[in-house]
């Protein structure tokens, strides 16, 4: 066990306060992550808590944003590190995209790999992951033995209505009400408090507007004979009568990347890595992801004074083509941002 020093006077310990898994849970959860300062010599584990020599957090953007308060009580965690104040800010920068993998059966050849439906209320898009597979995967290990295919659909509109009526163009098709329900898709989950009822209500709204839409030639791709079962994202789930999301989506807006902290922190042995991170890849993906982690590591390596090689950091490549139009953004977002 290495100490690290914050400063010549203090020390992190930064005991993890976990929560240990209850009968219902699968993992132990970390619930907030302490900095204990003072003399080196003074530190004292906390028993039960794990110490290391650093830490790395790889939650969440909003379940860190958690970690370290907000105006009202903020952490020592965001005492030690004022940059990370902005998690507060930038954890209002997420939105439920979450959606119904579909397990379907019969002849589905047709199927294409990406689609986006944009004509439905719930902006749904979809992937048909066989596409992209290129070793053949071990379908008959799902439903009945008799899956061919596995449709992954996304939620993009899981809040907003518009109220229109007559000719007027509506700004989100059908007034983001399913078709069936007439609700948006939150609401038909919840369905007043009858969460399992809801659900078969929202998967019943989303096959409806898988059948409705894929087609080839007019041809409908989809017909109630290819349905085998579908299973909703359990990060949508039912606590205290209402029903929650526990994994939404960082989206990127206007000045968000000031309010994104870097991989390393003012504190000399504690890391973060997650998609919110600045990365090159500036974007919420397993790459962004995947970078941030990378950039944690070089961080730890540097603090160590490793002789170990860095993890390579790749530039993000840009069509040289686009240059113009991306200068004539960035005038744009220097006059009008
Ligand atoms: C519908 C959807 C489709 C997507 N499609 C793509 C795609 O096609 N390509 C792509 O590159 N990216 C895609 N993404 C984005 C990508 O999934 C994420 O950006 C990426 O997984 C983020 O990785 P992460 O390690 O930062 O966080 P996560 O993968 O979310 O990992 C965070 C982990 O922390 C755990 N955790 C949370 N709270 C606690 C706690 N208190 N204590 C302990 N552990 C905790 C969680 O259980 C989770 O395992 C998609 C995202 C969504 C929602």
């Amino acid at each position: 066990m290495v100490d690290i020093v914050v400063d010549k006077d203090t020390a992190l310990i930064a005991s993890l306060r976990i929560e240990h898994k209850s009968e219902q849970e699968k993992f132990s959860r970390v619930t907030g992550c302490d900095l204990k300062t003072g003399p080196i010599a003074e530190v004292v584990e906390l028993p039960e808590t794990p110490t290391a020599d650093y830490y790395l957090s790889a939650v969440p953007v909003e379940v860190m944003a958690g970690f370290v308060g907000d105006n009202n009580n903020w952490s020592p965690l965001a005492e030690a590190d004022e940059a990370l104040k902005k998690l507060s800010e930038l954890k209002q920068h997420t939105q439920w995209m979450n959606g119904v993998v579909f397990y379907l059966k019969g002849e589905l050849s047709k199927l294409s790999g990406h689609s986006v439906f944009v004509d439905t209320p719930f902006a749904l898009s979809s992937i048909y992951q066989g596409r992209y597979w290129d070793k053949p995967f071990a379908l008959e290990n799902y439903g009945k033995g008799n899956v061919t295919a596995i449709l992954s659909t996304i939620i993009s509109n899981w809040k907003d209505t518009a109220d229109c009526d007559g000719d007027e163009v509506c700004p989100i098709p059908y007034g983001g009400r399913g078709r069936l329900y007439h609700q948006s898709a939150l609401a038909t989950i919840a369905h007043q408090g009858d969460f399992a009822a809801g659900k078969e209500r929202l998967i019943a709204e989303l096959w409806h507007d898988l059948k409705d839409s894929l087609s080839v030639d007019g041809e409908p791709l989809l017909d109630d004979e290819n349905f085998e079962f579908a299973y909703i994202d359990p990060a949508i789930h039912q606590s205290k009568g209402e029903v929650n999301n526990s994994e939404p989506l960082l989206v990127n807006r206007t000045n968000g990347w000031r309010l994104r902290p870097t991989a390393n922190t003012n504190i000399a042995n504690f890391f973060l890595a997650g998609d919110y991170v600045q990365t090159h890849t500036d974007l919420a993906t397993m790459e962004g992801a995947c970078e941030a982690a990378k950039r944690a590591v070089n961080g730890i390596i540097a603090s160590e004074g490793l002789a170990d090689k860095p993890c390579e950091i790749y530039p993000l490549r840009r069509i040289r083509w686009f240059a113009p139009l991306r200068y004539i953004d960035s005038l744009f977002y220097r006059w009008f941002a």
